[in-house]
């Protein structure tokens, strides 16, 4: 069998992805208009930045980076919780990486961990029942985020906490779900996309026919790819030849695993745990209905924002007045457009979350910068 890495080579090979861009440019010729493709996932736009695949289209095709990345999209009320919960005597904080470095209202929870807060910062979910165990005598919440390709995974963790009687762990849960977001974009009736690319993650588990409605609704072309530079691309093609033959449809480029069913093992796992959350706060988006999680009520003893509810105080403060994270999570500006981008505004200091993430189009920008 091939090994892993020499499969992902064969998607990044230099000739197939020159191949690519000259067929594209060569069918973007017959487009009646410019296609703006919002590639909806910060991964893709990671890989846009880090390929050079912006400059390889013709001026009639634009990238517009999109909300699908959950560190950039974390309000700050719900970053002020988890600090706040860090700070309680007695109390573990437990969250993936990248989070302890968004901004809330006035700190980051890697300040609040330098000020003796407790924060433990994992890369693998699973060890949150292996820090609970190790700390009966404190209480562990599990600030738990993302789309609906990490929500299986926290599922699994609730599940196994109430199996093995962890007692002593909770679940601040903040995950959202991809296609309210994508509507809200739409709905704006501001964002001049025309296609979009879905995330491939999400479709490997909620199946791709969560998107129907972008196609039924709101009649715009979408393709679920891949995250390597030869699927972005394939995806970008199939999208040119949809409008340069006036059809509008849903397809799948990442058909190596994704479906339209999606994974219905998953699925299941996820409706035993969660219902939908009547509204959530995105940053830059603001308040979208139906497009976050919360625990089924059965399972309210293991929610963090019902047990430490009292401990919470509404803080309400505006972004950072030169941040432009909300008008570019929406489609409407880029990195460049923001007058603090690479100057008050860089990785090792962010001033707004879309800065903190590798997914974040700031970031990607950043890191990148001798691409753009
Ligand atoms: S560069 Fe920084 S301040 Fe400007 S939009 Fe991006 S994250 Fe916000």
């Amino acid at each position: 069998m091939m090994p892993l890495k020499d499969l992902y080579q064969g998607f990044r090979q230099p000739d197939v992805v020159k191949a690519l861009a000259g067929k594209i440019a060569q069918r973007a010729a017959g487009l009646e208009k410019p296609l703006y493709i919002m590639e909806v996932c910060g991964g893709h736009t990671h890989t846009i930045m880090k390929y050079g695949l912006k400059q390889l289209l013709p001026d009639n095709l634009q990238f517009v980076h999109g909300p699908g990345c959950p560190v950039c999209i974390m309000p700050k009320e719900r970053i002020d919780q988890a600090i706040a919960l860090a700070r309680l005597p007695g109390v573990v904080l437990v969250t993936l990486g990248d989070m302890i470095r968004v901004p809330g209202s006035k700190s980051t929870l890697a300040q609040c961990r330098a000020e003796g807060g407790n924060v433990e910062a994992i890369y693998d979910p699973m060890d949150v029942l292996k820090i609970a165990r190790n700390n009966p005598d404190k209480q562990v919440v599990y600030f738990a985020i993302g789309f609906e390709t990490t929500t299986p995974m926290t599922a699994v963790l609730v599940e196994c906490a109430e199996q093995q009687q962890l007692d002593n762990l909770f679940f601040h849960i903040n995950h959202v779900l991809v296609m309210p977001a994508m509507e809200a974009v739409l709905a704006g009736g501001e964002s001049p996309i025309n296609a979009f690319i879905g995330p491939s993650h999400v479709s490997v588990i909620s199946g791709a026919k969560i998107y129907q409605p972008i196609i039924d609704n709101y009649r715009v072309p979408l393709v679920v790819g891949g995250f390597e530079p030869v699927d972005v691309l394939e995806s970008v093609l199939m999208l040119v030849e949809q409008a340069v033959s006036h059809q509008v449809a849903l397809q799948l480029q990442y058909s190596r695993a994704a479906t339209y069913a999606g994974n219905e093992a998953a699925q299941s796992q996820v409706d035993r745990v969660f219902d939908i959350r009547e509204q959530f706060n995105w940053r830059g988006l603001g308040n979208i209905p139906h497009s976050a999680l919360q625990l089924k009520p059965a399972l309210r003893h293991r929610d963090a924002e019902v047990k430490f509810a009292g401990h919470f105080t509404h803080i309400d403060t505006p972004d950072h007045k030169q941040c432009r994270c909300g008008d570019i999570l929406k489609g409407l500006a880029t990195p460049q457009e923001c007058k603090v981008f690479g100057k008050a505004c860089k990785p090792n200091r962010p001033m707004g979350s879309c800065m903190v993430s590798s997914e974040g189009a700031c970031n990607a920008y950043y890191r990148y910068a001798d691409r753009c």
